[in-house]
């Protein structure tokens, strides 16, 4: 049975002040719950999550990582570096990376890898555009994602790693996709990690993000292949993300 796990990306949002009532509540709210919490929070905020999250159920990841282990590669951050920040989590391929910053398939699957090497868990988010779904290219577009990163480190690299199914218009969009919608594509990932090896399929976490709310979050997780949620505007007030966690931990196993 695989544990849920609740992600929140903070993005380019917080400040020193903002995160340290955020952080505090999530602290106080997250005892007992029967699932995984993890919070994406900005690099320069490393530091005070490792303070105020060690030893307490909530982990904390960076929201990229460069694909080099050390050099000459001005601004960024390297996988080791986030392990010394007591990181558990990373995130790799997030649609506003893939977009704005023209991260392709290849230097993300470089990323992913990279990760690994230290340790790190990265969450591999994956999904289409409306036009591509239109177009009826979900699975084409979603199965190319993870292909790419399978070809670069081999199905027994996702072993422990975290698919985030991403509808890339459902993001920040108030637009969530329908628990089927999302439903059916989670299914088409496993079936497709399934044809490499079953075992691995059956034990891959993979959670749906895209206007995840405290309204929605309990009918997306009920779904067989949904695992959990990656959680962008409900993430930054703190009741919220406590309530969308509570709908996982309801789900959720010891
Ligand atoms: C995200 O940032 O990955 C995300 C899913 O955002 P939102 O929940 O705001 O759609």
């Amino acid at each position: 049975m695989r544990k849920k796990l609740v992600a929140g990306n903070w993005k380019m949002h917080g400040s020193l002040r903002q995160n340290a009532r955020l952080l505090d509540a999530l602290v106080a709210g997250a005892g007992g719950m029967r699932c995984d919490i993890a919070v994406f929070v900005p690099c320069p905020y490393l530091a005070q999550a490792q303070r105020v999250l060690s030893g307490t159920p909530v982990a904390w990841g960076g929201q990229s990582v460069s694909e080099h282990d050390a050099g000459a590669f001005t601004g960024e951050v390297s996988a080791a570096m986030l392990g010394d920040f007591g990181c558990r989590y990373v995130l790799v391929g997030h649609s506003e990376r893939r977009t704005l910053y023209g991260e392709g398939d290849d230097a993300i699957a470089r990323k992913f890898a990279a990760a690994r090497r230290v340790g790190l868990v990265p969450v591999l988010c994956v999904g289409e555009t409306l036009a591509e779904r239109r177009d009826g290219q979900t699975e084409a577009v979603v199965s190319r994602q993870l292909q790419a990163v399978v070809d670069h480190v081999g199905s027994a690299g996702l072993v422990g790693a975290v698919v985030a199914y991403e509808p890339v218009w459902a993001i920040g969009t108030g637009v969530t996709a329908t628990p089927g919608e999302a439903q059916a594509v989670h299914a088409a990932i496993r079936a497709r990690v399934a044809l490499a090896d079953a075992a691995l399929a059956a034990d891959l976490r993979i959670v749906y993000g895209g206007s995840v709310k405290p309204q929605n979050a309990a009918e997306l997780f009920a779904q067989a292949d949904i695992d959990g949620g990656l959680i962008g505007g409900a993430a930054l007030v703190a009741g919220d993300f406590l309530a969308i966690c509570q709908a996982a931990s309801k789900l959720g196993t010891d």
